[in-house]
Parts: structure tokens; sequence; C-alpha cells
């Protein structure tokens, strides 16, 4: 591809992506693909000629494009949004286009000092204390990881890396069951191990740890000559939004001196609105907190922001200095990879820098404010309606419900029938989860583009495809 052609194609994938975002509202959320159909219209050999650009874009559109489920659809309710506004996208086209690996100051010192500056931009806009430090990670599971081996090396004086586990008394972490499957994987990675697990019941509305239990179980350990380390605290869980008392678990943690990381992946955006900020109160107690700026903020994936009180004790778990890193003459440079697990480092922060630029804090504040007040609505029209419940009442903009009909014998296979309808329809997108081992049908409101009528309408498509049942 020569220069010229780099620009037309460029060009062409511009407008391509354009013309994408406008007319997206009207294709259905999920992909309609069925397993292998994708696979079945891409060659089994590579090519060993060149092929035309042409030939490829034109392939592009007939083969993938029916096997994507659009996950920037104003009517994306599933999961948990990840959004990629389109001032967002801009930034990472210019980024593409450089291709800078940015994992030490020197390889390119504004992607470095970029980062130290709009983190601390949203350290601020959450309203944290100065006293933090912020980097970002390329997922929250990342972040959660390197969180869980700062504990564990902490608890280890250190040790933990250079001799192992084994010989010590076994390390603790402590958590409430609603967290994230990534709590989980963090503890098998660092070798601490699943039954080192402590899972703390949950309590009220709200689905928080009982602190009470925790401390107990903390007690029972320190006595059985175990070794806590830390507690991971959940704002906004993945499930229903299950929120634990964060100054509640700090004032633990600070009790027996535990480190605590807090996992606000989702719930931590909304943080730029102070009346939602009661929601994390004593989080400044906190050792480390993830949230993902991909998430609800609207940065394109991937960016986690990762918030430390201590960076020091992260960059004495992580960072290894063989000669070839070494930056010599350059000691009071920041190298984020030093900061976080893989090496490498894509980057990140251009597209935050951009976002909050073109948007404003008050333009994402208000974005969040309105996908939270139109969940609300749609939440209290699905409980006044007969035969619908609430299982579980609006967390910022995640609520779930479910159908009950009288005389059904199976509500969890008639629920799970209602989602693979909705879903089928393709109007919108919704999915399920457990709730106190009951199948309930979540709903959140995220997309950056998504508007009140979007919301709304879902109401219609939940009705109709009920009915057909
Ligand atoms: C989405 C989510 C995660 C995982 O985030 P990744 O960035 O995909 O690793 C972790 N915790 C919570 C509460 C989440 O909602």
């Amino acid at each position: 591809m020569n220069e010229d052609d780099f620009r037309k194609w460029s060009r062409t994938a511009a407008d391509w992506g354009a013309d994408y975002r406008e007319t997206l509202g009207e294709r259905p959320v999920r992909s309609r693909s069925a397993p292998g159909e994708v696979t079945a219209q891409i060659a089994k050999t590579p090519p060993e000629a060149p092929e035309q650009m042409e030939a490829i874009f034109a392939d592009f559109e007939r083969c993938i494009m029916p096997g994507m489920t659009h996950w920037q659809h104003p009517r994306f309710f599933a999961y948990f949004p990840a959004n990629a506004a389109q001032v967002s996208v801009i930034a990472e086209y210019l980024v593409t286009a450089m291709g800078a690996q940015c994992m030490l100051w020197q390889t390119s010192p504004a992607a470095t000092e970029l980062e130290t500056v709009v983190l601390d931009w949203l350290r601020q806009a959450l309203s944290l204390p100065e006293g933090f430090s912020g980097v970002i990670q390329d997922s929250a599971s990342s972040a959660t990881l390197a969180a869980v081996l700062t504990m564990r090396e902490r608890a280890l004086d250190w040790e933990g890396n250079k001799k192992g586990l084994a010989g010590h008394p076994a390390v603790r972490v402590y958590t409430s069951n609603e967290v994230h499957s990534s709590v989980d994987r963090a503890i098998w990675i660092s070798g601490i191990g699943e039954e080192n697990l402590v899972r703390i019941p949950v309590s009220g509305a709200q689905r928080a740890m009982d602190t009470t239990a925790l401390e107990a179980a903390i007690r029972r350990d320190k006595n059985a000559g175990l070794n806590p380390a830390g507690i991971i605290a959940c704002v906004g869980g993945t499930s229903v939004g299950s929120t634990d008392d964060v100054a509640a678990v700090c004032a633990v943690a600070r009790k027996y001196g535990l480190y605590v990381h807090v996992d606000a992946a989702w719930a931590g955006s909304a943080m730029i609105c102070p009346e939602y900020r009661h929601f994390w109160q004593g989080v400044e107690d906190a050792d480390s907190i993830v949230f993902n700026p991909h998430k609800w903020l609207g940065a394109s994936f991937d960016c986690s922001a990762h918030f430390l009180q201590d960076p020091d004790s992260l960059v004495k778990t992580l960072a290894i200095q063989p000669e070839y890193l070494k930056t010599h003459g350059k000691d009071h440079v920041i190298n984020y990879s030093e900061w976080s697990i893989p090496l490498g480092r894509r980057f990140r922060a251009l597209k935050l820098w951009f976002l909050i630029r073109a948007h404003g804090l008050e333009g994402l504040r208000t974005m969040i404010r309105n996908h939270v007040l139109w969940s609300e609505h749609l939440a209290q029209k699905i409980a006044e309606t007969p035969d619908f419940e609430l299982v579980t009442a609006p967390m910022l903009s995640l609520f779930s419900f479910r159908y009950v009909p009288t005389g059904t014998r199976d509500l969890d296979e008639l629920n799970q029938r209602l989602v693979n309808a909705i879903n089928d329809d393709g109007r919108i997108y919704l999915t399920q989860t457990r709730v106190d081992g009951q199948l309930a049908i979540r709903f959140q409101a995220g997309q950056f583009e998504t508007t009140e009528q979007d919301v709304l309408s879902a109401y219609d498509v939940i009705r109709d495809c009920a009915a057909t049942l």
C-alpha cells in the first residue's frame, strides 16, 4: 500500500464509520449470526498473492458485519455499556496511525505526561483527594490483579515474588459473594488460591458485605495463624449493582492493617456527579480504586482508570528492570509499564483528553444523569404493569425484573424464553442474571447516544414479546 492508497482507504474507513454510526439504530442490536456462519464465509487458507483492497473491504462488509453485535447501538441495554463516543474514536484513529508503544517515558514522553495529567483530571472529576495517583490499565481485571498482587506482597513483607508462597501462612483476601469473576481470577493467578478468598455474605437492599461478619472472619483467621492481606469492596456489582459500605469496610481494614481495593468498574463513572458519591462514601480511605471510563464515561474500549494511594507499593510489586529497559539519566520520570502487568502500553490517554475536552464534565454528567432518570422511569412503569415485578430496584441506571403471570409453573424457564424472544426481535438487547437463585432480566441504560425515547421503547418491546410467549 502506498501513501496515496493509505490516504484513500483511511478516508473510506472514516466515511464508513460515520455512515455506520448514523444508521446504527436501524440494525438489530445483537448479531443474528449462527455459530460457524462467519467461519464458513472466510477462506480456509491464507492467500499467497496480494489481494486488492476493494475485495478485502467488500468482504469485511459481507462476511464480518453480519457477525457483529452493535455495542454502540442506542438500544443496547445488555451487560454494561462499552461506549465509544465519536470524539474518542477520532483520537483512536490518530493513536492507531502513529502506532506508538508507550511503555516508558522515553518511548513517547507525551503519552506518559498526558496520562499523568488526564488521570489527575479524572481524580478531580471524581473528587478524590490529591494524594491519589492514577494510571490507565487495559481492563479492570488487570487493575484488580495488580491490586491483589500488591496486597499479597505487602502481607508477605515483599518476599512473595522472590520466594513464592510455599512455607508462609496462607494469605487471605476478603470479599462479598457479589463481586465480579475478575476477583476470582486475580486470586487464582496471584497464587493465593480460591480457598483463601473468604466470601462474606451480603445483607440489606444494597446487598452490601456484612462488615460484622467481615471483622469476625479476619479475627478468626488471625487466631488460626493465617495472614489476612486485603479486602476487595464492590461499588455497583455486575449482576444487580450490589454496593458495599466502603467507609465501614475501610474502618475494619484500618483496624487490622489490611489493604483495600474498590472495584467500581461500571459505577465509578457516575461519581463525576456529586449526588451519587454517597454510593462510595469513605472511598478516600481505600488504597486502590478502579473504574472503567470505557464503560459509562464514553472513552472507547479499552480504558480502565486505576487510582492508588501509594503507587510505590504497586511499583515495588511489579517493577523489573533488565538492562534493555533501563533509562539512564532519566530518573525522575514515570515509566508506567512499572505500574501494570503487561510491559507494552497503548497510548490510551489521548481519547480521554479528547473526550473530556469535547464534552466537558458537565456534558458527561448530563448524559449519566439522563440515563439514571430514564431507567428509573422505565423501572417504575414495569413495576406498575400487571404480571411484571421488579426483582432489584434501580442502582443508578441498572435494575432487574421478572415476568410473573399467575399459574406459571417454571418462572425461570419463562423468563429465559422472554429474554431470548426479546433478543431475537432485535429492537433492543437485554441479558439475564440470577438473584437469590432466581432468574431475573437485567436492564441498564448507558449508551452514549441513547435517548429517552430509546429507553421507553424497551417497554413496548418487553410487553410485545411477553405477549407472544
Ligand atoms: C465489567 C466489570 C469488570 C471487568 O472489567 P474488564 O475491564 O472487562 O476487566 C470488573 N468488575 C465489575 C464490577 C465490572 O462491572
